[in-house]
């Protein structure tokens, strides 16, 4: 096992603006719960500080001219197209600096392939990843530069077959429209329905067109769905796809947005059901670049992410401060006294009910219609 913890003090630079939801600094919050925990100083786990990406590499996905309207926003330059390109919004406002902080984001995702493709590792994480939302020439919900559409691009250019799977609560629609006819990725996001989040898209009849029908997979969730109803779904659905699939490399976004703490979406879940996908993803896959995706409750998400980290390297987190005057602990942590896993959230009403009636529908649909054509 070799693993890489991709991190830079600069990803916390600069801010989005303070009443924006998505905060830079929770990344040094993750990577300091991880050295508290005893989870980066082991022999076969590297710390990698990445490098911004360059023109040439950001445009394996993205238009020159929306690059060229990016980097223009970041110099304080204003130009009218922005605003069809989505830039300058509430949701993805523009400021100086804003450049170098999203081509490092991405850049520390192309490292994390990179290291996968040449250098021998098995494992990385970059919890500043996973912006799932940005297509070619536009920016949208908090996303500017699709990292994973870059490095899909990039691993499809070395003729390599990769599985995305995006656990972010909201639908990975960047990555669905890229590579919707492409049967290279194969494709699955769990989220909650379009019918009440953004971004309103990701029901289960959109499987994917051409060749790359049955290789797009959506598992829509309605609002109060709990562990049982999210692991009923996930293990129908995605170990038998990734068994048959047999990727070459995972691409697996971690968003922490699904607990039931965050304030932007209705799941009703705790972080019991990432923790055991992401065991099931290191364990069904060869190779996994593993991104943080969203997740507003900065505390909450920030234990999600280093408990999916100590998952896959095997790893039980042991404060090694314990005792220790001046240790400090994070929110939550702090309050169950721990970075352990939560209890499973198991809940008995008829929110739930119903969306575990419409998760088997959705199951049903799935097996139904894809899977006989990507060999399930
Ligand atoms: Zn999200």
């Amino acid at each position: 096992m070799k693993s890489a913890f991709v991190y830079s003090e600069e990803f916390s630079r600069y801010e989005l603006g303070p009443l924006h939801p998505f905060k830079t600094w929770r990344a040094k919050i993750v990577y300091e719960l991880c050295h508290r925990y005893g989870l980066l100083d082991r022999p076969w786990i590297d710390i990698v500080k990445p490098e911004p990406l360059c023109f040439e590499k950001l445009a394996l996905f993205h238009n020159d001219e929306y690059l060229r309207l990016l980097e223009a926003a970041s110099s304080n330059i204003f130009r009218f197209e922005m605003l069809g390109c989505g830039l300058g919004t509430d949701e993805n406002p523009v400021f100086e600096g804003l450049y170098d902080l999203i081509t490092l984001a991405a850049g520390a995702t192309y490292r994390g392939a990179e290291l996968l493709l040449h250098e021998d590792y098995n494992l990385v994480l970059n919890v500043f990843g996973g912006f799932h939302h940005a297509g070619r020439s536009h920016a949208e919900g908090f996303c500017y530069i699709n990292d994973a559409g870059i490095v899909i691009s990039y691993l499809l250019q070395h003729g390599l077959k990769v599985a995305y799977i995006d656990l972010d609560a909201h639908h990975g629609n960047g990555i669905q429209d890229a590579f919707y006819s492409d049967n290279r990725v194969l494709k699955i996001s769990l989220h909650e329905s379009g019918k009440s989040l953004y971004p309103w898209s990701g029901f289960e009849s959109e499987i994917g067109d051409g060749d790359g029908k049955g290789y797009n997979i959506n598992i829509p969730l309605l609002q109060g769905t709990d562990d049982e109803t999210y692991l009923y779904a996930f293990s129908q659905i995605v170990p038998p796809l990734l068994q048959s699939f047999a990727p070459d490399i995972t691409l697996a976004i971690f968003g922490a947005d699904a607990h039931h703490a965050d304030p932007l979406v209705h799941l009703n879940m705790s972080n019991h059901p990432i923790c055991k996908a992401a065991q099931a993803i290191a364990d069904l896959s060869p190779r996994v670049l593993a991104l943080g995706g969203g997740g507003y409750n900065i505390y909450v998400s920030a234990r999600t992410w280093a408990l999916v980290w100590a998952i896959m390297n095997r790893l039980t987190p042991e404060d090694i401060f314990l005792g220790a005057v001046g240790g400090m602990m994070y929110g939550p942590e702090a309050e169950s006294g721990s970075l352990a896993e939560d209890h499973p959230r198991i809940v008995q009403d008829s929110a739930k009910e119903q969306a575990q009636r419409d998760a088997e529908r959705v199951v049903n649909y799935i097996k139904k219609t894809a899977f006989p054509l990507v060999g399930a």
